[in-house]
């Protein structure tokens, strides 16, 4: 039900959202909700960024910060090599270097935990948001994942996400997961190679097309009275008491109540003047889809080598790779075949070289794992990014609470631990 702005506190009737991303579009959607009028613009157009090619997984229990201790195991060798799961060119810039290193001091057990526990109180939103877009009327579905394998060579690859899973669990975020041999995981899931002897049956997940989504997404929005502005590109944001005046690259300026920036892995270029320092930093990531003998009936991750597979229609859809690069830097097809070769010996009935859709988008990285939602230094213009891995998992329940804290003025308690001016 929509909840009309209450006459004491009225709050904005006219936000610009710039970004038509998961993020965006969902605190778009909300945001009507509340009955506000949404005007969202995109430099290219719905689902341009992130939000199209990835892996679609709506998984709150597995939503975890992305500095972990495992990360820093890998050390720089197999970070540098291009075939290597976690890349950074040895060139890399001052700006990539002091996120490095910002990042690496965040990797410990201890910053790992404080970061998660943060996350749990919005992973136990993000299933029912989604619900709440659909049965509003959001003409796409998501999917129940029948069966969500994390598979292994060796029982011993496995130790590091049952170890994690137990952390998960301590920081308060439940998740059920059964443990199973190489035969059993067939059992379940035919498209698995002799090569897998261990797995983690994962419960409770569920899974998207996140193109087709988000472009319903964008059509609901759109059907409620607001307007998508696309190939717009928003060159300034400017605050000024009787409003925020929003600029766009070929000198159109338009003043709003309130202004959300949504833009991913771009968010700092307007954020930054607003006091948000966080850097965001592109972690790029790859994709591509397959047919398949037998088309998984749920998600499939194989975790020592960070592949995804989603199921999508009669094709697999394949992702990975974490690329410290600009997020304008083309596709590098040396990235797409190391994930098809690594992918090779695990799954079986899989033609890895019938390859469509090839795919390279950025997810927007924090030094700590965590988004930034919420006002910036003006009180009119909020940001809402830095998701990481989870901007899709998490895109609807930023949305709903993002869309709360504009109208009304008060922050929910699950933002608090993402001040964007932390
Ligand atoms: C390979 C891969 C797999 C992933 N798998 C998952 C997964 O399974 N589950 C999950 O939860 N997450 C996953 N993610 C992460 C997820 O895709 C992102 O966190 C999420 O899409 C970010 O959404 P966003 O709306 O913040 O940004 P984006 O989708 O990037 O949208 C930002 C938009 O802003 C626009 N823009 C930027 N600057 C401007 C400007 N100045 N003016 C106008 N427009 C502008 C861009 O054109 C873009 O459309 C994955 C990411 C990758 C790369």
């Amino acid at each position: 039900m929509a909840h009309p702005p209450s006459p004491v506190n009225p709050g904005p009737s006219r936000v610009a959202v710039v970004g038509a991303g998961m993020v965006g579009l969902s605190t778009a959607w909300f945001l009507q909700e509340r009955g506000v009028s949404v005007t969202v613009h995109d430099r290219r157009g719905v689902a341009a960024g992130a939000s199209w090619g990835n892996a679609g997984w709506l998984t709150p229990g597995l939503a975890t910060p992305l500095p972990e201790p495992s990360v820093l195991t890998y050390g720089v060798r197999a970070v540098l090599s291009p075939s290597s799961p976690v890349y950074v060119p040895p060139s890399a810039n001052p700006n990539l270097l002091r996120f490095l290193a910002k990042f690496a001091r965040n990797s410990t057990a201890s910053r790992w935990l404080r970061a998660m526990r943060a996350l749990v109180p919005i992973n136990g939103l993000s299933l029912s948001s989604f619900d709440t877009l659909v049965d509003g009327g959001v003409a796409a579905e998501t999917l129940e994942a029948k069966s969500f394998l994390a598979a292994y060579r060796t029982a011993a690859e496995r130790r590091v996400l049952l170890e994690e899973l137990e952390q998960i669990r301590a920081a308060g975020q439940t998740m059920e997961f059964e443990v199973l041999d190489g035969d059993e995981a067939r059992e379940v899931e035919p498209s698995l190679s002799d090569g897998i002897g261990a797995a983690i049956r994962l419960h409770g997940q569920r899974y998207i097309d996140p193109g087709r989504f988000v472009h319903a997404l964008a059509d609901a929005v759109r059907a409620r009275g607001g307007e998508l502005r696309e190939g717009v590109e928003i060159a300034d944001v400017r605050d000024a008491a009787a409003g925020v005046t929003v600029l766009t690259g070929t000198g159109g300026s338009e003043q709003y109540d309130a202004v959300v920036l949504a833009t991913g892995t771009w968010l700092g270029r307007h954020a930054r003047k607003f006091g948000v320092r966080s850097v965001v930093q592109a972690g790029r990531g790859y994709s591509f889809s397959v047919p398949m003998e037998h088309v998984p009936s749920g998600p499939v991750y194989f975790p020592a080598q960070r592949v995804a597979c989603t199921p999508l229609g009669d094709r697999l859809r394949v992702a990975g790779m974490m690329e410290f690069r600009k997020p304008e830097a083309p596709l590098d097809a040396r990235r797409i075949r190391a994930i098809a070769e690594s992918a090779r010996p695990l799954l079986r009935g899989a033609d890895l070289d019938a390859r469509q859709d090839e795919w390279v988008g950025s997810r927007p990285c924090t030094t700590d794992g965590l988004p930034l939602i919420g006002a910036t230094r003006s009180p009119r213009v909020f940001a809402a990014g830095g998701h990481g891995m989870w901007g899709v998992t998490l895109g609807p329940a930023t949305g709903q609470l993002l869309a709360e804290t504009i109208v009304t003025g008060e922050r929910p308690p699950q933002l608090a631990p993402f001040d964007p001016l932390r």
